[in-house]
């Protein structure tokens, strides 16, 4: 895991001056403890889970040493993390994914990096422009599907997204895709409107595509912090939201905010975005995410 100095400068230097600093397992120690968790985005609910368990496990095996909790609440960090383990599936069958997400958050990017991989990978895929409400979508997706060296699919500025899916579908079902990443205008504007414009697409794949793999993928911005994780709810009152691509991790000291999603909304965080380069894109592994930040 690299990328993510900030966010591992923040918690490494907040925790050992604490494991440090305090002689004696106490309130002001819990206290600190808390505070640096929460200053670190982990969210408030999660950071007491965290904190409520520790202090059962201090009592119980008789701990007086702060230096001795920490491995302790290393794995009670993981252990809030643990959703299952995080599938990948859809890098093996046929696949669509539709990517949602307020402007700005790094969703054209994201889907740059994750065309790149796939094909990396050796798998066929195609881009779908269908964010047709915004006029500069399509083309800032052209040049990154250039630069992956993915095909893609648009259509003209405002026209419909669904018509725009339907093509790259009649192309992928051509090219024998294995991917079909698909761009959507999926905003918060309005919960109504984004629901029936998924929908809409989903009866498009189900009809056109059936029985394909289906992932919705919402993109967050990391450096938005509690925000991010307040989108992430709203995001998944009007999809099946099937993972979480957190972007601007290395703009942050505050990566936490990982650990929140996937701790206080289930959701599996699947990848981050550590760059503004086609390759700065991870996979995310909760065990391995809380190793590098924590130890
Ligand atoms: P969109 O409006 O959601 O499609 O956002 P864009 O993909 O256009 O990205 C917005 C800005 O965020 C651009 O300047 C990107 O270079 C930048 N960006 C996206 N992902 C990352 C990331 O992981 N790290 C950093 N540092 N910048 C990113």
């Amino acid at each position: 895991v690299s990328g993510l100095t900030k966010t591992r400068n923040n918690i490494v230097s907040g925790l050992n001056s604490i494991f440090t600093g305090f002689s004696n397992i106490d309130d002001d120690f819990y206290e600190e403890l808390e505070e640096t968790l929460i200053m670190s985005d982990i969210g408030v609910n999660t950071t007491e889970e965290i904190l409520d368990t520790l202090k059962e496990q201090v009592k119980e095996l008789k701990i007086k040493e702060p230096m001795e909790c920490k491995d302790l609440l290393i794995k009670n960090i993981e252990e809030q993390m643990d959703i299952g383990e995080n599938a990948y599936d859809f890098e093996n069958q046929r696949s669509v994914i539709l990517m949602i997400g307020v402007n700005g958050v790094g969703k054209t990017t994201s889907i740059g990096k994750l065309a790149s991989q796939f094909k990396k990978n050796n798998k066929k895929v195609v881009l779908a422009a269908a964010d047709t409400f915004r006029a500069a979508a399509a083309e800032q997706l052209k040049e990154w599907a250039d630069r992956a060296g993915v095909d893609i699919v648009s259509g003209k500025e405002g026209s419909d997204p669904g018509s725009v899916l339907f093509d790259a579908i009649s192309s992928a079902k051509n090219k024998g895709a294995d991917i079909l990443l698909c761009d959507t205008a999926g905003r918060l504007h309005n919960k109504k409107n984004l629901m029936e414009e998924l929908k809409k697409l989903d009866r498009i794949i189900e009809k056109e595509y059936g029985g394909c793999h289906r992932e919705n993928f919402i993109v967050l911005d990391a450096t938005t912090g509690q925000n991010a994780l307040v989108q992430a709810k709203q995001f998944k009152e009007c999809a099946d939201i099937t993972g979480v691509i957190l972007t601007k991790m290395d703009g942050t000291a505050k990566g936490g905010i990982a650990i929140a999603i996937q701790a206080e909304l289930g959701i599996p965080v699947k990848y981050i975005g550590v760059g503004e380069q086609i390759d700065d894109l991870q996979k995310f592994d909760a065990h391995d995410f809380v190793e590098a930040l924590f130890n």
